[in-house]
């Protein structure tokens, strides 16, 4: 048996399946079930909204054996040709592939004749708009002077360029994109009655990258089934969409919200894991803060993903907001400019940490002279982003100054190579908790003839125990892999033991990651522009 595309096997056959679209179908069912039917109508939206579906089912309602009806049969042989595609009275016709006057006329010409095997002849002109200006005259006087047993189904997605002439004739219907709630419960119905795996994260993911339109979702969903060998899971969808889910955008919001810059590390992390395209996050993220933006200055306008908008709304402030938005922009134009798209992406977001304003009461508390009030304060300088948007704003929010010493260069000592050697050792040892704790505090004096003696730190001496020393002689005996009489002496070492080293390294990754940030064209660009403040307390560096 071969395979039928989703949206052709599961196209809706009647009014009661049709999903969406209700302001049309009421009016529509209203007018067969009264015998009112007027002779032209013009359906516009965008593509895959329903238009050719909504024909179809007009043109078996008017033609069903059992009568005109809001329901047809769908068992009568007309019903039965109408859903197969080949029922003479129904003429289908692309206008965006027959503009010549002559095809139209044709076309028009056997109007006069009466229908074949039905009561009405339907005509579905498709993109009627693309009609030449003589192929509308043509129609026109049809439109004009009908005859009865013809109607006119129109459609467009572009019902500007359509004469008024044509408009005035036509009872106009909007359909409207289709929104997730009516895409997604259709996908997850299709996928069970199909008897497909599937989990809803793939769906939302589907249904939002269908766009409103319920063809595309599905098209989309048949190319989910293939990629996915059968079943539709989070990953794979992912993968092929390529698009960044809402819920990753969701985490990097929390994580700005919270200030967090080691979540929002961890989470580009997982972005490369996943295969996703740094800019993508960027620009969604810029979208997101957009929409967050539009909701804090009306709620009302939070949009499809209200709730979850709302949410960010009240957990973030305004002027936040904003200066993510430029960080953002900023972080955005110079993409291409950095080593490589991650770390540029890494260094946007950690701006956006750096430069977080703190709370104005905050600022008062600790310092005075840092702001000075006859300038512009960073909002308002801010504000030409997006004015409609920025919240009048209390105080100037300047970012607390740093409470630490001014940053040096980082001073590099050099550890000498035996404790590194044997900081190598300690790490390879397998070693947990307390025992691990000991082995981390001590250095190795002497090693030969299978004697050890190893110093532990003597403020460390509380770590000491029989059992742990016996473990660690155990660990040491497994690695070397001979017998060790091993002796474990209190003392100041002379060299750095693991514990101390790791201290030091992690010391020197932080003071690099200041001097990045500090040293940061665009961070200076900032600090110049929006009188912004460092926040060295903020900065975290990737360990
Ligand atoms: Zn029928």
């Amino acid at each position: 048996m071969s395979y039928q595309v989703l949206a052709r096997k599961w196209r809706p056959r009647n009014f009661a399946e049709l999903v969406g679209q209700s302001h049309v179908v009421r009016p529509l069912v209203n007018a067969l079930d009264h015998a009112r039917m007027h002779h032209a109508f013009l359906f516009t939206g965008t593509r895959g909204v329903g238009k050719t579906t909504i024909a179809r089912i007009l043109a078996k309602s008017l033609n069903c054996e059992t009568g005109v009806t809001s329901t047809p049969c769908g068992i009568c042989s007309a019903c039965k040709e109408v859903d197969e595609g080949r029922f003479v009275d129904l003429i289908e016709v692309d206008a965006a592939s027959r503009t010549k006057v002559d095809d139209t006329r044709e076309l028009l010409d056997n109007v006069q004749y009466a229908p074949t095997r039905g009561r009405y002849k339907v005509y579905l002109i498709d993109e009627v708009h693309m009609l030449s200006g003589h192929s509308f005259n043509a129609l026109l006087k049809t439109l004009e002077e009908p005859p009865p047993h013809v109607k006119f189904l129109l459609a467009t997605t572009d019902p500007q360029k359509l004469p008024v002439t044509v408009l005035s004739r036509c009872l106009q219907f909007n359909l409207k994109r289709l929104s997730l709630d009516e895409i997604a419960p259709q996908m997850q119905k299709i996928l069970d009655a199909e008897g497909i795996t599937h989990d809803a994260a793939s769906i939302k993911l589907l249904a939002r990258a269908a766009d409103g339109s319920m063809r595309d979702g599905l098209s989309l969903l048949d190319q989910a089934i293939a990629y996915g060998g059968g079943k539709v899971a989070e990953a794979e969808v992912r993968a092929m969409l390529g698009s960044i889910d809402q819920d990753f955008i969701n985490r990097l919001l929390q994580s700005l919200a919270a200030g967090d810059a080691g979540a929002l590390l961890q989470a580009v992390a997982d972005a490369t894991e996943y295969g996703l395209d740094y800019e993508m996050l960027l620009k969604e993220l810029l979208l997101s803060l957009h929409r967050i933006a539009l909701a804090q200055a009306d709620p009302a306008l939070a949009g499809e993903e209200g709730e979850n908008v709302l949410a960010h709304a009240r957990a973030l402030s305004p002027q936040d907001v904003q200066l993510y938005y430029q960080i953002g922009l900023l972080g955005q134009r110079d993409l291409p400019f950095a080593p490589d798209p991650r770390s540029g992406l890494e260094m946007t977001l950690l701006r956006m940490v750096a430069f977080r304003p703190v709370e104005a009461g905050e600022v008062r508390a600790s310092i005075k002279p840092v702001a000075t009030p006859t300038k512009q304060s960073p909002v308002e300088s801010r504000g030409t982003v997006a004015p409609a948007a920025v919240a009048p704003v209390s105080a100037p929010p300047v970012t607390a100054p740093a409470a630490s010493p001014p940053v040096s260069a980082p001073v590099v000592r050099s550890a000498s190579i035996a404790s590194t050697k044997w900081s190598e050792t300690v790490a390879q040892l397998g070693l947990a908790g307390l025992t691990r704790e000991l082995a981390n505090n001590t250095t190795l004096e002497s090693h030969a003839d299978g004697a050890m003696t190893l110093i532990l730190d003597e403020s460390r001496a509380q770590l000491l125990n029989k059992d742990r020393e016996a473990e660690l002689k155990q660990a040491l005996e497994k690695y070397y892999g001979a017998a060790i009489r091993l002796t474990v002496r209190l003392g100041r070492p002379a060299e750095e033991t693991p514990a101390k080293q790791k201290d030091r390294l992690q010391e020197e990754r932080q003071q690099a990651a200041v001097q990045a940030i500090t040293d940061d064209p665009n961070v200076r660009a900032l600090q110049e522009k929006l009188n912004a403040r460092i926040n060295p307390a903020s900065i975290r560096s990737k360990v």
